[in-house]
């Protein structure tokens, strides 16, 4: 199936198999690049290879890149851990989480496989702490920047637990969920912040996002993630969204 070829500003490129179907990219120095699903077309804009690869995605993502709550850029894998909104909400909160399994380990299946809820408990001892569990993200965004989708962002994720934040309790409820690969505590990926920017920008097109905040302060006390290795100040110069509240305003 082909779709309508679509023009976006594109700051830095993306991991080729981010992107499902044909789409026009116009890079900021003005290379303009086709890409076609079949017969893949690496963006290097004559950049390093290895620069290339650590670019993601910025700048002003164009509304229908959005189909009911689902990012066209981000490799969509279908979670059965979601539900409905309540009526009425603002979705206004992108809750940041870090996550890797075993812990430490990157570059697996098993972050998906437990979205899936197809983790195999016994495949690792650590998998036996959290057994039986059943949870989900919005996005996941790998060590290199690869961008997943896992519940439709109309739809209610199962990542905050027990929270409150700007005033109001339950955050899965009105809030976006993004799980960076990582390990609490650890440093992350450059590739990652910029990544994440372009996401945070992107769900800006579609919802009325004013608060970007951590797992650990939304559930203080009870969550330390993605702790004290996640530089919000970095994320701040990179979203240049002066409105928008982080955790260190
Ligand atoms: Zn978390």
């Amino acid at each position: 199936m082909r779709r309508q070829s679509q023009l976006i500003w594109l700051h830095v490129s993306n991991a080729a198999s981010m992107w499902p179907a044909p789409m026009r990219f116009r890079a900021d120095w003005g290379v303009t690049v086709v890409w076609r699903t079949g017969s893949f077309t690496r963006l290097e804009f004559g950049e390093p290879r290895s620069q290339a690869a650590t670019m993601g995605l910025i700048a002003t993502p164009t509304a229908d890149l959005w189909r009911r709550g689902w990012y066209a850029p981000a490799l969509a894998l279908p979670s059965p851990n979601f539900g409905h909104r309540p009526v009425g909400v603002q979705v206004d909160l992108v809750v940041v989480h870090s996550i890797s399994l075993p812990p430490g380990v990157y570059g697996g299946p098993e972050v998906l496989a437990l979205f899936a809820n197809q983790l195999d408990w016994d495949a690792h001892p650590y998998f036996q702490t959290i057994r039986g569990l059943q949870v989900s993200a919005h996005f996941f965004i790998r060590r290199d920047g690869q961008l997943l989708q896992f519940v439709s962002c109309n739809d209610r994720a199962w990542h905050a637990g027990a929270s409150s934040y700007r005033g109001r309790d339950n955050c899965n409820d009105d809030s976006i969920g993004v799980e960076l690969e990582g390990l609490e505590g650890d440093a992350f990926e450059a590739v990652q912040y910029r990544a994440l920017a372009a996401l945070i920008a992107a769900i800006s097109t579609q919802y009325p996002l004013a608060h970007v905040a951590g797992h650990e302060h939304i559930a203080p006390g009870r969550k330390n993630d993605p702790g004290p290795g996640f530089d919000w100040t970095h994320l701040r110069l990179l979203v240049a969204r002066p409105a928008l509240r982080l955790p260190l305003d």
